[in-house]
């Protein structure tokens, strides 16, 4: 039956479009050169929709200067050099942003009766993928250059949160020439992604702990430098609402080119340096004193707590041993505490009711990049990469149909 039901709504769709192209106003057409164009009689082609193939016959126009062809209808179905529809595309998309390509071609045969090519749908996923981001970065150029055209509203006493961290996506050996890696033999499998998200706290829940906002994050994220990460998060962070904050909170893990992005964009902001990073890093000193297995002292931790990093690095620093290798890695980890002290005043975070823990941008690290782009077995080319990391942070973000709306305007 539902077999029939779209095989009837293909002929139906078939009729309403010959019916649309016969009863069209026809405008003049333009070569790109300026000249007019006229028909060259009509052409076929194949056009996979929702409901399955439909039959489609379109004029071709041709320049007579240069030669140049054009199918206008194409245009006005936004169908140009494709045979899908753009409500084929968008299951494609869809599903290939959620699990791997085959898996996708798979669900689309299953949920819309679609039999369709993995290779397919990689090349139109990440086609559409790379149309997000192309919009995305015409959106965060406006944001820069002329501001929002309508201010954000944030819900009152709303504190605002910025967040970003990385991780490592597997990509193919011609994507690592030159860079130096993690491997035992100082080779690379992976190179970063950047995440970042933004999202709002308005209270504590009933145990007192500080509570994010429903449905309040939104996600960006790319393989790019830090430079350019740091306007990309600039710019989703004023289109949530940066400059109608009362208060603003950066929250990272200590990197040093996280603090080089606080300065030049979240000047204002209240940095705070992941609490769990800091303890990994107490645990550290306390094995490089102590073997594996020690625990960090009672002490460190509750100065660590009390956000007296001052204290904290004389009291560790009186344990420096002899062995000039330890001491090197101990001093090390030290920096890390000098480096983010300013950071670390856990105590009066906690008196703020703010968050002190980097958990939401770690947690959209594994739902926005490792689900999909670290799988068992996957090597990503940089670009292919890109386009589904700008996909999936659309569609986490809530902003696919908007997305999709506009495209159609
Ligand atoms: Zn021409």
């Amino acid at each position: 039956m539902l077999q029939a039901a779209r095989q009837g709504g293909a002929g139906v769709l078939g009729s309403l479009l010959a019916h649309w192209q016969a009863h069209a106003c026809r405008q003049v057409v333009l070569c790109e050169c300026g000249q007019g164009m006229s028909s060259r009689g009509r052409r076929g082609k194949g056009l996979l929709t929702t409901l399955g193939p439909v039959p489609f016959v379109r004029s071709f126009y041709q320049c007579a200067e240069c030669h140049q062809g054009r199918f206008p209808d194409d245009e006005r179905l936004d169908i140009i050099n494709t045979t899908y529809s753009p409500g084929v595309r968008r299951l494609m998309a869809r599903a290939g942003s959620q699990t791997q390509f085959e898996q996708a071609a798979q669900d689309l045969l299953c949920y819309a009766g679609l039999k369709i090519e993995p290779r397919e749908i990689e090349r139109v996923a990440e086609d559409v993928g790379r149309q997000v981001e192309e919009r995305l970065s015409t959106e965060q150029e406006q944001i820069l250059h002329a501001g929002m055209s309508a201010a954000p509203k944030l819900k009152a006493g709303a504190k605002f949160y910025v967040s970003f961290d990385g991780t490592g996506v597997p990509v193919r050996k011609g994507e690592l020439i030159g860079r130096p890696g993690k491997q035992a033999d100082g080779s690379a499998r992976t190179r970063e992604a950047k995440l970042g998200c933004v999202f709002t706290q308005v209270g504590l829940d009933k145990e007192g702990y500080p509570q994010r906002d429903p449905d309040s994050t939104t996600y960006v994220g790319a393989i790019e430098s830090s430079t350019l990460f740091g306007w990309r998060m600039y710019a989703e962070a004023l289109r949530r609402g940066l400059e109608q904050a009362h208060q603003v909170l950066v929250l990272t893990d200590g990197q040093r080119y996280n603090h080089t992005i606080v300065q030049t964009h979240f000047s204002d902001a209240v940095h705070i340096v992941d609490l769990f990073h800091a303890y990994e890093h107490l645990t550290a000193l306390a094995q490089l004193l102590w073997g594996p297995g020690a625990k960090a002292p009672t002490v460190w931790r509750d100065l660590l707590e009390a956000g007296d990093i001052g204290r904290l690095v004389r009291k560790v620093g009186q344990k420096l041993p002899d062995s000039a290798k330890t001491k090197k890695a101990m001093l090390k980890q030290l920096h890390y505490f000098e480096n983010n002290a300013l950071q670390m005043r856990y105590a009066e975070f906690r008196e703020n009711d703010f968050f002190v823990g980097s958990g939401v941008v770690e947690a959209g690290c594994r739902t926005v990049i490792g689900e999909r782009l670290k799988q068992s077995g996957m090597r990503w080319s940089v670009r292919g990469a890109n386009a589904i990391i700008a996909l999936r942070c659309c569609i986490l973000s809530g902003r696919f149909e908007d997305f999709w709306a506009s495209r159609a305007r």
